[in-house]
Parts: C-alpha cells; sequence; structure tokens
C-alpha cells in the first residue's frame, strides 16, 4: 500500500495525532467537515456534540448525503468516519450546554456552531479546564478562526465585539445566518490547520479572518484583555 499523502509532509509526526483526542461542538456545515477531515489526517478520537435530526434542507450544505436523512448528525458521521480510517468515533446527542466536558477528556475543544451562545459557552469551558478551544464562524463568503490558548491568547470574551452581538439575539430566533458551503469548508480547513499546530507544537494564530469573495486570508495576533471577566485573572 502507497504511504498517504500527508503522512510524506516534513515534520508530520502520524502518533502525535492518533494520540489526540478532539471533541468537537455542533456536527453542521462546518462541524460534519471538520469531523470527516481530522479523521483523514489520523487524530485517535472525535467526539462530537448536536442534538439535531438530519433534514432535507441540510444535504446541500453539510457533510451528508440523502441516505442520512431521518438519522441523528451524529449517527450519520459515526457511520462515515468508520468508513475513512481508524478514528474511534464517539456521537454525543445533546445541547452543548447539557455535555460534562470533564468525563470527555478531551485534549482539543472546536466550536463549530453558528449559534453565539453556544461559542461562548465552549469558550468558557476551556477557559475554566485549561484546555484549547478553536472557534469557527462564517457568514455568506466569509468568516474567521480564533484559537484560544487559555492564559496565552485571548478568549471570545476578551474581544466580544467581534463576534457580532446582534447574533446573539439571531441564534434566538428562526432566522440563520446565509453562508455557502464551501465557505464552511475553508473554515474548517483553517480549524485543521490549528489543530495540526496545536499537536505538532508550533506557534498557533489567534485569528485568522477570511473573505473568499475577494480572495483575502490574514491572521493578526491579539494581546489578551487583562480586565477580562472571564480569563482576565489567570
Ligand atoms: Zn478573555
Amino acid at each position: 500500500m502507497k504511504t498517504p499523502r500527508h503522512l510524506m509532509i516534513k515534520g508530520w509526526d502520524g502518533k502525535k495525532f492518533s494520540d489526540t483526542t478532539v471533541v468537537i461542538g455542533g456536527a453542521g456545515a462546518v462541524g460534519s467537515q471538520l469531523a470527516i477531515t481530522l479523521a483523514r489526517i489520523g487524530i485517535g478520537k472525535i467526539i462530537v456534540i448536536d442534538a439535531d435530526i438530519l433534514e432535507e434542507h441540510n444535504i446541500a450544505n453539510q457533510a451528508y448525503t440523502r441516505k442520512h436523512m431521518g438519522m441523528s448528525k451524529v449517527s450519520a458521521l459515526k457511520e462515515i468516519i468508520g468508513e475513512i480510517g481508524d478514528t474511534e468515533f464517539v456521537g454525543v446527542r445533546a445541547w452543548v450546554q447539557d455535555v460534562n466536558f470533564e468525563l470527555l477528556d478531551a485534549d482539543i475543544i472546536l466550536g463549530c456552531f453558528d449559534n453565539v451562545g453556544a461559542r461562548f459557552f465552549l469558550n468558557m469551558i476551556a477557559v475554566t479546564s485549561g484546555k484549547p478551544y478553536i472557534d469557527a464562524g462564517v457568514e455568506e463568503f466569509s468568516g474567521s478562526v480564533r484559537v484560544v490558548i487559555p492564559g496565552k491568547t485571548p478568549c471570545l470574551s476578551c474581544y466580544p465585539s467581534l463576534l457580532d452581538t446582534n447574533k446573539i439575539v439571531a441564534s434566538c430566533s428562526t432566522d440563520s445566518i446565509p453562508f455557502a458551503y464551501f465557505t464552511a469548508s475553508y473554515a474548517a480547513a483553517l480549524q485543521a490547520m490549528q489543530v495540526v499546530k496545536i499537536v505538532l507544537d508550533k506557534p498557533v494564530d489567534s485569528y485568522t479572518f477570511f473573505d473568499i469573495e475577494r480572495g483575502m486570508t490574514d491572521h493578526v495576533e491579539l494581546k489578551r484583555n487583562e480586565n477580562c471577566e472571564l480569563c482576565g485573572g489567570i
């Protein structure tokens, strides 16, 4: 058998990936693609939290097919990922706020929600547990990925205005944020890159933003907000 191409990348250490457990909050457009991407690069254990059942309108912009309709998103992902490699997959069909993260014992927390409240919840779990959190948000053809290393890089609460507070209101209503499938693919790729950096002990990018329509991706290093009500005391 030929060697998978990613194993030929300079500095790649497959054992570090197979020894890593990640938990992904949200199995929608970004989360489903991210889970499959991380399985393909050999992450040892992937836990995905999502409460939803697959409906027809999900098929267009999430990594599922018609045969999965009516299944829970986590069951469908388990089926897909079981066909890829040796990754252990655990689906948790629940609302993220109801999950005991201590029991999951993941090395890295990934947020793939369009719900700002859920993203701040994962940020709080990361800061209080001292674990890295990689957050993604998308809208139309643009988005951002933030890496929270508690005590080192800013948490989401350090600069809450970077997450449009209008969306906190939107997330409580039935309005959803419009975006293209490939915008979610790109955000998932940027999140996967930050997972690779953490696993291989490379410096992370605390705030990456992109606009695919303009062909632009950039990152800035933000300083922590010493007065942050969540991480300021760390
Ligand atoms: Zn903070």
